[in-house]
């Protein structure tokens, strides 16, 4: 097993110590004391951090080394014994997103479209913008990241090689495609940012979505009806592994004219839409961040939430429907757009 990638000298040096510093869920009296729980966790000791851990991976981004702060938190937790959610509750879930195996070779062509477990959202691949597209999904080709959330890198390193080998050799292969468009962008920061860390070959290109829909947006310029619309983002906390992805998702919205409402919890200081505390069976949190999350998109007068994540929308269309905003995924906003 290859360690978690990290630098522990950069960490000695670190004069900002901005990983733990900027945590929105749990507060320091200065660097100084956080300085003292990152050596903790680096030194494999226990530390307040990897109990009081919400996992919302913004450590990840907020490292101005790209030093794996995250991935080594998840490390320690599991090594330590220290689950942020029941252990029957992990348990049913390693069950529940297994491999089944039951998956067969399919010819793919065109751009092939990652959908991951989603079968409900294959109805998303449509219309010009996935013009001849090819989608493929299930849980034989699940991600997998989701065990970040659960102190389980040791599923990542059994299940990503695996999962990677099945796209590859049932459908990539015999295809002879190696480019794999992520509609989800969790799987982009696998076969990117977690492949890297953890030290996983893959043998395919992964592109995300957002480079994808705004290389189409180029493309299919003169069919664009702008919006002129204000909408409110929900950054899901996959974004935080890949955050340069952020900038063409602000070219997508620039193009078919959709104005980001600046909000108090987005781009860095986006909050976790309630869904990760809610699994982990931390109901009063989960409350509270739907709350500020609504109330916050409320004030910024904006027509639309717009979500990237199936798993942010399944937890907070239902209320911001409920409180006037319409709840709609990227692609759907752009199809809008396209007049489809
Ligand atoms: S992980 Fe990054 S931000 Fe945190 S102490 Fe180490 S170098 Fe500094
Ligand atoms: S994952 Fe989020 S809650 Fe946990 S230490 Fe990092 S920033 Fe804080």
């Amino acid at each position: 097993m290859q360690p978690i990638q990290y630098n522990p000298d950069l960490c000695i040096h670190c004069e900002t110590v901005d990983c733990l510093m900027k945590c929105q869920y749990i507060s320091f009296t200065g660097t100084e004391e956080a300085k003292t729980e990152k050596l903790k966790i680096n030194g494999g000791e226990e530390s307040r951090v990897l109990r009081e851990c919400l996992t919302c991976y913004a450590c990840q981004e907020y490292c101005p080394f790209d030093n794996n702060p995250f991935y080594l938190l998840v490390e320690r937790q599991e090594a330590l014994g220290i689950l942020p959610a029941p252990r029957p509750v992990v348990e049913e879930q390693l069950r529940m997103m297994a491999p089944k195996g039951r998956i067969t070779p399919q010819a793919v062509s065109g751009v092939v479209v990652d959908m991951c477990a989603f079968p409900m959202l294959t109805g998303c691949i449509r219309g010009k913008l996935f013009e001849g597209a090819t989608t493929i999904v299930g849980t034989d080709i699940f991600c997998n990241i989701m065990w970040l959330h659960f102190a389980k890198n040791s599923t990542i390193r059994e299940r990503v090689p695996r999962i990677i080998d099945n796209i590859m050799h049932f459908y990539l292969k015999d295809s002879n495609i190696r480019e794999l468009i992520c509609f989800h962008d969790e799987c982009y920061g696998t076969y990117t940012s977690v492949a890297d860390a953890y030290g996983i070959d893959v043998p395919f290109t992964p592109v995300h979505q957002f480079d994808y829909i705004s290389g189409r947006l180029n493309e299919l310029q003169d069919r664009i009806k702008p919006l002129n619309v204000k909408i409110a983002y929900q950054r899901p906390c996959s974004n935080r592994l890949v955050p340069h992805t952020d900038k063409a998702l602000d070219e997508i919205f620039e193009k078919i004219g959709a104005e980001r409402v600046p909000r108090t919890y987005d781009r860095e200081t986006a909050l976790c839409c309630g869904g990760v505390p809610r699994a982990h069976q931390r109901d009063e949190l989960a409350d509270e961040l739907v709350e500020k999350n609504i109330d916050d998109m409320i004030r910024t007068g904006a027509t639309y939430c717009v979500f990237n994540c199936p798993f942010c929308m399944a937890t907070l269309a239902h209320e911001v429907a409920e409180r006037g905003l319409m709840p709609i995924l990227v692609s759907d906003l752009v199809q809008i757009a396209l007049g489809e």
